[in-house]
């Protein structure tokens, strides 16, 4: 394990036991109150790494062709269908 991997790790860890003990001397009303927001904020993370995804995965698909014969989606710069070879 790297120096770094090691630092970030320590950080992490301390980072969550600090939380961890905020939330405790917090008390009920203290998680009524961040309960919520966290959870906001975890969705909305959870939102934008989906909507990131859903992107990507039109970016990959923008650009191909599909096979005229079986439909199958074939790269731009292919000359025959990868799956039947029939002429694109
Ligand atoms: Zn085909």
């Amino acid at each position: 394990m790297s120096l770094e991997t090691a630092l970030k790790g320590i950080g992490l860890v301390t980072v969550v036991w600090f939380l961890f003990w905020a939330l405790v001397a917090m008390g009920p009303l203290g998680w009524i109150v961040l309960g919520p927001i966290l959870l906001i904020g975890i969705v909305q993370v959870y939102r934008k790494r989906d909507e990131r995804r859903r992107q990507n995965h039109a970016a990959s698909t923008a650009g191909v062709q599909n096979c005229p014969d079986c439909g199958a989606p074939n790269d731009p710069e292919r000359t025959e269908c990868k799956h039947c070879s029939v002429e694109l």
